[in-house]
């Protein structure tokens, strides 16, 4: 693995090696301060280090959450078992106590703390505040730890406290390094300072509370999470490359380091090297970490074995999404709104194609707060995701359908009187937009038809938080297309303001999609829709609108060279033969095809290789697709190819907004 995850993967490493010292005490032989520095402040970073990791690998996602939740809880299982013979051979039998929070063996506790944290964290990601919130915890949690010297002298609270035992747990602990975790970004320089002077102010903290003897235990300290905090941004900020065993390494080393401590007092006692290996604490940390290597290099195959193997999603093609572009775009267009208007991004069929949860966030961070869908399905997945605020269905969403408006809050176009009185019949408050008709004829009231309007305002369940018509003709700046556009408007605006004078509030207004905002500018719009513009394409290379802001694709098209091959002149090509080779070439096989969402007549469209473009020649299959490269330089199976999105839409004849829209489920979407 390369990139910016990298050196969060490398340490992994290093924090295993230190949770093994905190058990061992390396440096007790020689000094106890140096040794309480090492294990019981600075080795006091690798556990929240690891929460961290997991909440920034896994909290944003529903998804990835739950099957993290299930491994966490089949990796304590296992570890339960391994540890029996110890618990056994003891005689401490675990209760149900250790088995939900402090773990079945010394070190287990860290699994029922994820399991615990995790939902706790997810719950509380959901509110606003949350991090807060578990920062809260955090300090509620500090007495029944380094800070028990506050609570001992009044008696209740210390006995509260005593009747927790430890609160570095699920509870206390963990909600807060996970919440940091999924909110971490990539520092931006002055991290290593901040980290330095975070650290010195935690070790004087360390020291006074250990001189005044105020710790119980020495997990928790006020400055332990501003050190967290500027660690993971000096990490993410790192680029390099990490082996892939980093992460099954670690886990294993922290899985079997205690039986390793068992396993070398019991060397050492039968081999006679007691003082060396076990009364010498460096000779007993290095033998432990030794042999614990070596039972984890041991085991590593097995352990690989277990792991599902996965399909690698640059294999084959797939789509890259940009955020920082889409994010650009969405400010370039705010830009061009007029005071008290909005940007209501277009996030129907998948965000065109780029993924509509992932943009919905990317635009929630520009502080978007409504959104358009086409049908109440894709409004549900945006709202089992987190997205709130407004989300409009611009489509019918048939009486089947009802209940998912009312239980998910989605704001309902509303078309007709009879669709209008069947809606509020269902019985259920549901917000809903009046769309009128004003020439397009697709969808909407007739703009004339004020009774059928007031009738909707008068329905019981119903409330109009806002009206809007689709202008047709506003990606033309044609003579014709300026005057039905403006015809459009005048009657929707006639509309609302007959309404408003019969003492309506018709909400919000809104008449522009992408080209609407470009060529149209109009102050007493509330919203704008913006679709295509929000990506960073055109619908046709040959549009041309009033004004156009620096915008830029967030998506790419990407697929890797199949084969390549020399072709002699007269050559037939693919099914049909339909393209012959006009002189001896060289012609690559992409596999791609129209299954993904190229058209499957789009010669003349092209790829970009070495910088030239290699246009696409033949019938292009369902799953692959012929670029000529003869003129392209060196290419080589296995090579990644960018193909051009608006050269595919402008050879089918049709807009970008059909290519995109229907770039295929097969394709993985990488954001960057
Ligand atoms: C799709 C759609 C939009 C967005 O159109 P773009 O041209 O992509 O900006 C806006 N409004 C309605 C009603 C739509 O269906």
């Amino acid at each position: 693995m390369s990139g910016r995850r990298s050196a969060l993967d490398i340490c992994r490493v290093p924090a295993a090696l230190l949770v093994a010292a905190i058990h061992c005490s390396p440096l007790l032989s020689y000094s106890a301060g140096a040794d309480f520095v090492l294990t019981r402040v600075a080795a006091r970073v690798a556990v929240p280090f690891f929460f961290m990791l997991t909440g920034y690998f896994v909290l944003g996602d529903v998804g990835k959450l739950a099957s993290a939740l299930k491994k966490t809880a089949l990796v304590y299982l296992a570890a339960m078992l391994l540890y029996l013979p110890l618990n056994i051979y003891s005689g401490q039998l675990p209760g149900l106590r250790e088995l939900l929070l402090d773990g079945t063996f010394y070190h287990l506790w860290y699994f029922p703390a994820v399991l615990t944290g995790l939902v706790i964290a997810w719950g509380l990601s959901k509110l606003r505040g949350g991090v807060w919130l578990a920062a809260a915890l955090y300090l509620l949690g500090l007495p029944g730890d380094s800070w028990f010297g506050l609570v001992r002298g009044l008696p209740w609270l210390a006995g509260v406290y005593e009747a927790i035992g430890y609160t570095r747990n699920g509870l206390f602990f963990a909600p807060l390094f996970l919440l940091m975790g999924s909110r971490a970004r990539p520092g931006r320089g002055a991290e290593g300072l901040a980290l330095a002077a975070a650290f010195a102010a935690m070790l004087a903290e360390a020291l006074v509370l250990r001189r005044l003897g105020w710790q119980k235990h020495d997990s928790m300290y006020i400055m332990l999470p501003c050190v967290m905090y500027f660690l993971f941004r000096l990490l993410l900020g790192l680029r390099g490359a990490a082996p892939g065993w980093c992460a099954d390494f670690s886990l294993l080393f922290y899985l079997l380091h205690p039986w390793c401590i068992v396993l070398v007092r019991g060397f050492a006692r039968l081999a006679g090297l007691w003082g060396l290996l076990v009364e010498n604490s460096l000779g007993h940390y290095l033998a432990v970490c030794a042999l614990t290597a070596a039972a984890t290099a041991a085991l590593l195959p097995l352990l690989r074995r277990l792991r599902p193997v996965r399909a690698y999603p640059k294999a084959r093609a797939w789509v890259e999404v940009d955020a920082s572009a889409l994010r650009r775009n969405a400010e370039a267009l705010m830009g061009l709104l007029p005071d008290g208007c909005e940007l209501m991004p277009v996030l129907k069929c998948g965000a065109y194609g780029h993924g509509a949860v992932k943009s919905a966030r990317v635009l929630e961070g520009c502080g978007v707060r409504a959104f358009a869908v086409a049908c109440a399905a894709e409004g549900v997945e945006l709202r089992r995701a987190g997205v709130r605020g407004t989300i409009l269905v611009l489509g019918w969403t048939a009486p089947e359908n009802f209940p998912c408006l009312a239980r998910y809050g989605l704001t309902q176009t509303v078309t007709e009187l009879p669709y209008a009185e069947a809606l509020s019949a269902f019985g259920r408050d549901v917000d809903v937009h009046i769309k009128v008709d004003t020439g397009m004829h697709r969808l909407g009231l007739d703009a004339e038809d004020i009774a059928a309007a007031e009738r909707i305002f008068e329905l019981p369940h119903l409330r109009v938080t806002g009206m809007y018509t689709h202008l047709c003709v506003s990606d033309s700046l044609a003579p014709e297309a300026r005057s039905f556009t403006g015809a459009q408007s005048k009657r929707f605006f006639a509309l609302a303001e007959e309404l408003r004078r019969r003492g309506h509030d018709v909400g919000r207004l809104h008449t522009q999609a992408s080209y609407g905002l470009l060529n149209y500018p109009d102050a007493r719009c509330a919203y704008v829709r913006a679709g295509i513009a929000l990506y960073g394409f055109k619908s046709a290379e040959a549009d041309d609108a009033a004004v156009w802001p620096p915008l830029k694709p967030a998506l790419s098209l990407k697929a890797r060279v199949a084969q390549v091959r020399e072709l002699p002149e007269g050559a037939g090509l693919g099914y049909g033969l339909a393209y012959t080779t006009p002189r001896p070439s060289r012609i690559a096989v992409l596999p791609i095809g129209y299954g993904d969402g190229c058209p499957r007549d789009c010669a003349g469209a092209w790829a970009l290789v070495n910088g030239k473009r290699a246009p696409v020649v033949g019938r292009v299959c369902m799953d692959q697709l012929f670029i000529d490269v003869t003129d392209c330089g060196p290419v080589q199976s296995g090579d990644c190819i960018q193909l051009d999105i608006a050269a595919l839409a402008e050879a089918s004849g049709t807009i970008t907004n059909e290519i995109l829209s229907r770039l295929g489920p097969r394709l993985p979407r990488l954001w960057t």
